[in-house]
């Protein structure tokens, strides 16, 4: 395959897009607002008005948009990939790079297959920095002859791909990754308060925790920043909020008890609440801090 389509420029599309440009891929996209499309022009791709359009001249097409009502939008809209008829959907793989619901993503896949489309839900984890160094965790579900075909797609902007299992499973490891994403935060945030009531030098209990069993992505990358007082996103705190009402979906619908990650999801929702929707998930520690009485940064 060499000519691949990418729908959806935002944060994390738009580089993802770019290191398919880079890895020798010939790239058309699309995205809503249109003039987010003019970057990849410039970097050497393509655009075309519409997801149909963009599928009648490609292989495969990745979606990278917000929530799960968006990729039907996107897939099943009136100009969405569908609108490209019988002959282009035949042929066609759709790779879903958004975090969407898992049991919707099945009755996608379902419904692409009467046409003869072929859906992979291919969620990602990294965050921004990874999409932009193409070292993404990509976990992809859908059948295993489809994904071999597209681990040169997957292999341009990633470094860890697994096919997890069929239609559904990529979503359903993203749920997971959410949950440890979510409590990890919790945790760091609090770690970083006792360090801040115990007078220590938050810089250097970042570099020995991180560096031992304490260590997590979320330490790593997000405890520096809550320490220098950078709450921009990366991953806002909207989209994680989004995850997280997926994530207690399907853990009602197995009647499942999560204690910790329904805590993390509250505190979560009570950023958002507080006015930090679109900062990145790192403000979290706002709610720790409105908690304790204290500041990070003082
Ligand atoms: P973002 O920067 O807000 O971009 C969202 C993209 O979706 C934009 O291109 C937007 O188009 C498009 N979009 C939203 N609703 C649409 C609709 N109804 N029809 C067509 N296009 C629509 O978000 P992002 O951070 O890139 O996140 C995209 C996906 O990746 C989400 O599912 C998110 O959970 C997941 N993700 C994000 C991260 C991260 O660190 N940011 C990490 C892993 C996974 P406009 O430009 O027109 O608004």
């Amino acid at each position: 395959m060499k000519r691949i389509g990418y729908l959806g420029l935002g944060i994390m599309g738009d580089p993802m897009a770019r290191n398919l440009l880079k890895a020798g891929f010939e790239v058309t996209v699309w995205n809503r607002t249109a003039a987010k499309t003019k970057p990849l022009i410039d970097a050497g791709g393509a655009a075309a008005d519409t997801p149909a359009a963009v599928a009648a001249q490609v292989q495969a097409v990745c979606i990278n948009v917000t929530d799960t009502p968006d990729v039907e939008q996107v897939i099943f809209g009136p100009d969405g990939i569908t609108a490209a008829g019988p002959d282009v959907l035949k042929k066609l793989i759709v790779i879903d790079n958004s975090t969407i619901s898992p049991a919707v993503t099945r009755q996608f896949a379902e419904k692409l297959a009467e046409s003869g489309a072929e859906l992979l839900d291919a969620p990602v984890s990294g965050g921004d920095v990874g999409a932009q160094n193409g070292t993404l965790s990509i976990m992809v579900g859908g059948k295993p002859d489809v994904f071999n075909k597209c681990v040169p797609i997957f292999e341009a902007m990633g470094k860890a791909i697994t096919h997890c299992g069929p239609s559904g499973a990529g979503q359903a490891t993203k749920a997971c990754n959410q949950v440890l994403c979510a409590v990890h935060m919790m945790g760091m945030c609090e770690a970083m308060a006792l360090a801040k009531s115990e007078g220590l030098d938050l810089e250097k209990m970042l570099a020995v925790t991180t560096a031992g069993a304490g260590g997590s992505w979320a330490l790593t990358n997000l405890g520096p920043r809550i320490a220098a007082g950078d709450l921009d996103p990366g991953f806002m705190i909207d989209l994680i909020n989004k995850d997280l009402a997926i994530v207690r979906d399907e853990a009602k619908q197995s009647r499942l008890p999560m204690p910790g990650l329904n805590l993390a999801a509250d505190l979560f929702n009570a950023a958002a609440i507080d006015g930090h929707g679109r900062d990145g998930t790192q403000a979290f520690c706002t709610v720790v801090e409105k908690l304790g009485g204290f500041k990070y940064t003082d």
